[in-house]
């Protein structure tokens, strides 16, 4: 636990591609961290709400959702609901998320609408959840619209997942231009956290071509667990359950209590830097 007198790390997973491992990484991570006693909130900006499902929050639950909370119907201690993990709850997200670009648009605060939901349920004004989160993670969708601004605006630090595959690294130096973007206009405070290595297959020659080169680009920014392609990772959605409770023993399970790991010894050494 990250102690009681802190506020939470809020890490954003970003990348502006779909399919590298995003929502997989904030369902797997954010359990993960819980497994091991951290207090975690997963928020779902995605329209898609694959980590809502994911975490085993049906449609017909999502009683109220980022939509809800972007739109400043709701705050987000209203949306929050318990996961089957212990410590691990969410904030999910409907269908409705596609329209609220066009609803927000005009409104001068748009970028800011998250942070604001963040700071006033970390202030706890809203009495509703009293939880001291250790971590909140925001998935995003694999597009740099206003959701994904809201998360950036909101974030301390992004977590990128990166899949070892031609253009890896061009897209990265997209991600690093956008979040240097950010910080000079929306937040100073954004950092990238780190990058990690997706789907990972370590008998792939390109694989393991561009996994090296990502490390020479970026060096200790990228985390030294890299998460294997497995089977159990991707069936693990199908059952509404994060790969650690679908089976803790598969490769990808002990990967994602790696990354939770190697994430908390990075933040207390940012902490004590
Ligand atoms: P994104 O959120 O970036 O679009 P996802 O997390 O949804 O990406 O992953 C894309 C697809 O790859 C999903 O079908 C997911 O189940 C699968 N996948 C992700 N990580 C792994 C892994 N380590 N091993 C096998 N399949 C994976
Ligand atoms: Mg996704």
């Amino acid at each position: 636990m990250t102690g009681q007198n802190s506020g939470p790390r809020v890490l954003v997973l970003a990348n502006q591609k779909g399919g590298v491992g995003k929502t997989t990484t904030a369902i797997n991570l954010g359990t993960a961290l819980a497994a091991v006693g951290e207090e975690v909130l997963v928020i779902d900006l995605d329209p898609q709400g694959n980590a809502s499902t994911g975490l085993g929050v049906e449609r017909r639950n999502r009683k109220v959702s980022t939509y809800d909370v972007l739109l400043g119907e709701s705050s987000l201690a209203d949306a929050i609901v318990q996961t089957a993990v212990p410590r691990l709850s969410i904030a999910p997200s409907t269908l409705d998320l596609l329209g609220v670009e066009l609803e927000i648009a005009g409104d001068k605060d748009r970028a800011f609408r998250l942070k604001r939901a963040v700071a006033e349920l970390v202030a706890g004004e809203d009495h509703r959840d009293s939880t001291h989160y250790d971590y909140i993670l925001i998935d995003c969708p694999p597009s740099l619209n206003l959701l994904t601004i809201n998360a950036l605006a909101s974030a301390d630090a992004v977590v990128v997942p990166l899949q070892c595959e031609f253009f890896a690294l061009e897209g990265l130096s997209q991600l690093i231009s956008t979040v240097e973007q950010v910080t000079r206009t929306l937040n100073p405070k954004l950092s990238i956290h780190g990058v990690v290595l997706t789907m990972f297959d370590p008998r792939n020659n390109l694989a393991n071509q561009v996994a090296a080169d990502v490390r020479r680009f970026m060096g200790d920014k990228v985390y030294e667990t890299m998460i294997p392609r497995n089977v159990r990772v991707s069936e693990a959605p199908s059952h509404g359950k994060p790969v650690l409770l679908y089976d803790l023993k598969c490769s990808g399970s002990q990967a994602y209590l790696k990354l939770a790991s190697e994430v908390i010894q990075r933040e207390k050494r940012l902490r004590a830097a």
